[in-house]
């Protein structure tokens, strides 16, 4: 799952580096799939309920499981969200970033900062003994303080063997009982985060998920195993860092 995900890894920077102006999302999703391909993996989103393309690009007000087009073009000021899975000899990898093309306003960037932090934040409460809703909850204290609202209709996911597993992994808190977290499980934890309302719709595509105020939405994930010294984040790109540059 190591490998797997560090394939996502490697794809996500490679993104962010080339990632500009007058690109079309198109383009992204190719390179993504090139590379995929080129280290003997699998694009997981592809063909998955029929999802047409290997990269979810998210753009502004797009929260998750934008549709590469030729049509749409990187634009300055843009919040660009690309999400990314593979199989990779029979486990999956699974992990998202979100950044700005070019200069953004400084609620933005908070919205983006504040993502990136809650999903740290959450990673952290990955240790036996804590429960599902110690992740939820650090996302959720973290965001809501900061005026930013929590995305409930879509949550994280368990995986493995297959790209979403039991458990589900609200980016807030729920009634009811919460699974303990127990050692060798491993979580896609990411929040989706908006500047706006929570609510959200799904657009006639039916997949593009937009925020229902239209203002602008940030996704970070990470695919997190549980080992016994804690958390071990599977798909840490910090052996990317720099290159392509
Ligand atoms: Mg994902
Ligand atoms: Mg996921």
């Amino acid at each position: 799952m190591f490998e797997a995900n560090q394939i996502v890894a490697e794809t996500l920077s490679m993104l962010q580096a080339v990632a500009e102006a007058g690109m079309t999302t198109f383009e992204l999703d190719r390179l993504a799939e090139e590379l995929c391909l080129r280290r003997k993996a699998r694009p997981a989103f592809k063909g998955y309920s029929g999802f047409p393309a290997s990269l979810c690009v998210s753009l502004n007000e797009q929260v998750v499981h934008g549709i590469p087009s030729r049509k749409c073009k990187l634009r300055n000021g843009d919040i660009l969200s690309i999400d990314f899975g593979v199989e990779y000899q029979g486990f999956f990898g699974d992990s998202a970033i979100s950044f700005a093309i070019g200069q953004i306003d400084d609620q933005r960037q908070r919205l983006l900062q504040t993502t990136d932090e809650a999903l740290t934040l959450a990673i952290s409460q990955v240790q036996v003994g804590k429960r599902i809703v110690d992740i939820s909850r650090a996302v959720q204290d973290h965001v809501e303080p900061r005026g930013f609202s929590v995305v409930r209709q879509f949550v994280g996911h368990g995986i493995g063997r297959s790209l979403h597993e039991g458990p589900e992994i609200p980016n807030y808190v729920s009634e009811g009982q919460s699974p303990r977290l127990q050692e060798g499980m491993v979580l896609a934890i990411e929040p989706m985060i908006n500047l706006g309302t929570e609510k959200v719709k799904v657009l006639r595509d039916g997949w593009t998920v937009v925020t229902a105020d239209k203002k602008c939405s940030a996704h970070f994930e990470h695919s997190v195993a549980l080992t016994a010294d804690g958390p071990l984040v599977l798909s840490n790109r910090e052996q990317f860092m720099g290159r392509n540059k």
